[in-house]
């Protein structure tokens, strides 16, 4: 089975998020199970950057009024179509902002061309290559269902869509509409039209064959306007083509008996070498805790991921004899009041903000517990990589979170199955609570080294969630042959 998989961004080639990991990861997961899957992904200079050879599979002389070419390369395992369109993409900045954090005025226009190639392709561009489906990711690429229903071929590739992130919509003036070069009746309640404006997200949920999106529990959430962001109504409609999978982890990325992220003389983040590594951390974060638990968190910094709730429990926390190391960048308010809590408890706060791969590892390693308070969370991955380190996840019970950790309640932790902290409501009450059960179970090392031992036991691999996505494609591939 051929799929083209189609995202704004894919590990380890460019990352800003879970999105990356996942579309680096499944082609990977896939493949065992006779899935031959490709990615299409932007020619961003970091990716032209990192790639050898390159092959000219089109020459694509207008994309949307520009020039541009299909590439074809191979990286890390992964087999690419990039799209080189300078225009769209050869710029300073990250995948969608500039590099002082504003959104490149054009997006609308650069993940158009990409979800339009995405289409093409699945309707023949490449002569040696042909896909028999397409699985496109969040509302960069939400437009290839949409190009493929109004191309002259009527859409009879199946498509699915994986929604990554509600929250991000992909909303626009419909004053766009006529530069997507779309025939009229695409934007339509059928098709685009949302509210008046233009709807990536909206048009590819409303034409994708099936729908998805990384968690059972966020599958249910997202039916209810808290999570809905708008789009609840329309995915009610579709509920019966909607399934959540659950993510897994690139564990050779992430293998605690062998990361190469780890320091050279420490060789591993295996519980054994955990004293080194925790040792570590602390002189690489200027850290010098006393026996309480070290509390990190790795992430955006946005109210979605409740870091104000962190800022408002610190004091909480090191009064309790606990530390915090925080790696993320994000909202200048949270940030301002995170390095606040730096000058007020040195040796205790301690804060590194940007993006560091490495040190996100030695996080894993050498932090006791991580931090994850979100107030909506479609799946996330560093509770998954917390379980494979025993770095023990204290997080908000929603979506992806609640799907794979077990609370440390009575009954878990006397049953030897608690893998982590759960807390609801997600509120600051609700955080100090959890707080005061992570310092209550750490002062007891036996209890606590237990949940680690069963945290790193949990299945964080890809393989379930892979043959989950290996048969919806062949659920769907079924359907072309019966019509
Ligand atoms: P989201 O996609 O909502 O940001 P996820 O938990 O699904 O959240 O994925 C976040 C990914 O990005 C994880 O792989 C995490 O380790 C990584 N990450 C987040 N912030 C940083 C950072 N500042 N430095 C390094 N890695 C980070």
């Amino acid at each position: 089975m051929k799929v083209l998989s189609v995202a704004s961004e894919v590990f380890p080639l460019i990352k800003t998020g879970g999105l990356a990991d996942v579309a680096g990861a499944l082609p990977l997961a896939l493949a065992p199970l006779g899935v031959e899957m490709r990615t299409l992904l932007p020619g961003y200079p970091q990716v032209m950057a990192k790639l050898g050879d390159m092959r000219v599979v089109a020459e694509l002389p207008w994309l949307l009024g520009e020039t541009a070419a299909l590439l074809a390369a191979s990286h890390a395992g992964l087999e690419l179509y990039i799209l080189d369109a300078p225009f769209f993409f050869d710029r300073p900045g990250g995948p969608y902002a500039d590099a002082s954090g504003l959104d490149h005025i054009d997006n609308w226009q650069r993940f158009a061309a990409l979800s339009r190639i995405g289409a093409e392709i699945a309707n023949g561009l490449d002569s040696d290559w042909s896909p028999d489906l397409v699985h496109v990711h969040d509302w960069q690429a939400a437009l290839t269902p949409i190009y493929l229903k109004y191309s002259a071929a009527g859409g009879r590739v199946p498509s699915v869509i994986t929604i990554h992130n509600i929250a991000f919509k992909g909303q626009y003036s419909s004053t766009i509409f006529p530069s997507l070069e779309l025939p009229p009746d695409a934007f339509t309640v059928d098709g685009l039209e949302y509210y008046g404006d233009v709807g990536y997200l909206k048009g590819g949920l409303r034409t994708a064959w099936a729908l998805t999106t990384v968690s059972p529990t966020y599958a249910t959430e997202i039916l209810q306007p808290e999570f809905g962001m708008g789009l609840e109504g329309l995915i009610a409609e579709r509920v019966g083509d909607l399934t959540g999978i659950v993510n897994g982890i690139d564990d050779i990325v992430w293998n605690p008996e062998g990361d190469r992220h780890i320091p050279a003389n420490y060789s591993s983040a295996t519980l054994k070498r955990r004293a080194e590594n925790r040792a570590a951390l602390c002189a690489r974060m200027g850290l010098t805790p006393g026996d309480g638990p070290i509390f990190c968190i790795v992430s955006r910094l946005t109210g979605q991921k409740g870091i104000d709730l962190v800022i408002e429990a610190i004091d909480f926390l090191v009064a309790n004899g606990g530390s915090l190391a925080v790696l993320g960048s994000g909202d200048a308010v949270l940030e301002a009041a995170l390095q606040a809590a730096v000058v007020r408890y040195p040796g205790r706060v301690s804060m590194v903000v940007g993006y560091d791969e490495p040190l996100s590892h030695l996080m894993q390693a050498g932090a006791d517990a991580i931090l994850i308070p979100s107030r909506f969370e479609p799946c996330g991955l560093t509770q998954l990589y917390g379980l494979r380190y025993g770095c023990i996840p204290i997080v908000g019970h929603t979506g992806g979170l609640a799907d794979t950790i077990i609370d440390a309640n009575g009954a878990a932790v006397a049953a030897r199955v608690a893998t982590g902290i759960e807390f609801t409501p997600v509120t600051l009450d609700g955080l100090l609570g959890a707080l005061r059960r992570a310092f209550r179970l750490h002062a007891d090392p036996k209890t606590w080294a237990t949940m680690q031992k069963t945290a790193m036991k949990s299945d964080v691999s890809w393989s379930s969630s892979a043959r989950q996505y290996a048969n919806l494609y062949q659920h769907l591939l079924a359907r072309v042959q019966v019509s």
